[in-house]
């Protein structure tokens, strides 16, 4: 082992808290994960869980929430869309809190991957619903995951830990 390997920073993955088994979702449920990637990588130390939902100051349970019109993460940055819950109550500043919670968790960490849970107003990276509750899935990304990416970290679903892996591998021989 050279110096440089035994002075490099351990590479931490902000991971949904959900994925980790944790009962952090609207419904009090939640959504564990067991791929032996993400299975290795909480038993080496690796996984820094966040729930920006619970970050930015919810309960659990509470009521499930889309993003309005149609519309994605980056809109709600822009104020051009809102996060709306089941009972018509704007919830938009809850989840910008908790994507800025979430943000600053990953540079406190030095963080580059993320693995966030598909489909979610927060963390879904390449779907979410479309503020109808009606149960329909659009392409977009939710408000914290805009942010991660805006700031230059790699936000992966659950279904795609392969390629997190395979992106984390190459980013630590620089
Ligand atoms: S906000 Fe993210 S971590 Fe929290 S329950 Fe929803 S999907 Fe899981």
């Amino acid at each position: 082992m050279t110096l440089a390997h035994i002075s490099r920073r351990p590479s931490y993955i902000l991971v949904s808290s959900c994925l980790l088994g944790n009962p952090v979702r609207y419904d009090a449920s939640h959504k564990r994960s067991h791929h032996d990637v993400l299975q290795r990588w909480v038993a080496d130390g690796k996984v820094i869980a966040v729930c920006p939902e619970l970050a930015g100051g919810l309960p659990v349970p509470r009521p499930a929430a889309e993003i309005s019109q149609a519309a994605g993460g980056k809109a709600v940055w822009l104020h051009t869309a809102h996060v709306v819950d089941n009972q018509g109550t704007d919830v938009t500043p809850a989840f910008i809190t908790g994507a800025e919670q979430a943000l600053r968790l990953a540079q406190q960490f030095h963080i580059r991957i993320a693995i966030l849970k598909e489909g979610s107003p927060s963390c879904g990276s390449s779907q979410i619903y479309d503020g109808s509750f009606s149960g329909t899935k659009i392409a977009g990304q939710g408000v914290t995951t805009t942010l991660l990416r805006e700031a230059g970290i790699h936000v992966f679903s659950e279904d795609r830990i392969n390629e997190a892996a395979a992106l984390l591998a190459q980013l630590e021989q620089q």
